[in-house]
């Protein structure tokens, strides 16, 4: 009950139920600390996460594993404390694993940290040289500080290696049927009026103040394309597809593969309230 609470968000319950515990003196193992301590992450909880984490290993002498330690890597990093997240990493028993590098990875997209996003990034290549969104990210980084020479580099090293980025999908369920969208796709039957629908959001959308966020620097999307596809990644496709395809009022949900960005989340809140609609949009995070 305390995991689940605390992925869906609601720390305070998760809490709630551990103090009842507490109360009764159940007995705590590893797993409920673990839930605990993400509890305080979802809830930006992070003298509480970290009072938790002394409590398991001083009181319950539980040794924490790599799986606490993530826990209060995420704890400070989505709060935005990265020197405390390091902090982390550099007193852990054992050398930090991919999971805990992404973390940080994500935390430096959020809060713009270049410097912390290199050196993760470059972990994060060495742990895993298969895994294209770390060399995107690195080679962005460069491109943002006008390092064109290590970008390059970081280039050769993708090709030397035959590393593919992942392309993009987003899928829709309409009347029983899975749709599946591409940025940029032109395969589908109603690409015209999707399209179009699209281009009628846009303007709305300006007039409802927004503009576009083309800053993908801590994004792991090709430095070259953002500008252009931005208003066509799949998700929006997908979503405008599920506009003129439902009734009005019909909730939408599309999955995607990759991770949505910042500029979509914008628009898809817009749209959202815009055209009357839930929205929901699960993405690989
Ligand atoms: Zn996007």
């Amino acid at each position: 009950m305390i995991s689940g609470y605390a992925q869906h968000g609601h720390g305070q319950k998760a809490l709630e139920v551990f103090d009842e515990m507490r109360r009764r003196d159940f007995e705590m193992d590893d797993i409920t600390f673990i839930g605990v301590i993400s509890a305080c992450t979802h809830a930006g909880l992070v003298d509480e996460g970290q009072r938790y984490f002394n409590m398991m290993v001083k009181d319950h002498h539980i040794d924490p594993t790599m799986e606490h330690y993530s826990c209060m890597v995420d704890l400070y990093s989505r709060a935005g404390m990265l020197e405390k997240a390091m902090d982390i990493i550099n007193q852990m028993p054992f050398p930090a694993g991919s999971t805990v590098w992404q973390t940080v990875l994500a935390a430096c997209r959020v809060h713009r940290n270049l410097e912390l996003g290199k050196h993760t990034a470059e972990k994060l290549i060495s742990l895993q040289p298969q895994d294209s969104a770390a060399y995107v990210l690195l080679s962005n980084i460069y491109a943002a500080t006008g390092n064109w020479q290590e970008r390059a580099k970081v280039r050769k090293l993708m090709d030397k290696r035959n590393v593919k980025k992942e392309a993009g999908y987003s899928w829709i369920e309409v009347k029983n049927k899975t749709y599946s969208f591409l940025a940029g796709d032109l395969s589908h039957p109603l690409s015209d009026r999707i399209y179009s629908k699209l281009e009628e959001l846009s303007i709305v959308l300006k007039e409802a103040g927004y503009q576009p966020d083309t800053n993908y620097v801590l994004h792991d999307v090709e430095e070259e394309h953002k500008e252009s596809i931005l208003s066509q990644h799949s998700e929006r496709l997908a979503i405008a597809f599920g506009l003129i395809a439902t009734p009005p009022g019909t909730p939408i949900q599309i999955v995607k593969n990759l991770r949505v960005c910042g500029d979509c989340h914008t628009v898809i809140k817009l749209i959202s309230m815009l055209e009357a609609r839930d929205i929901v949009v699960r993405d690989s995070n």
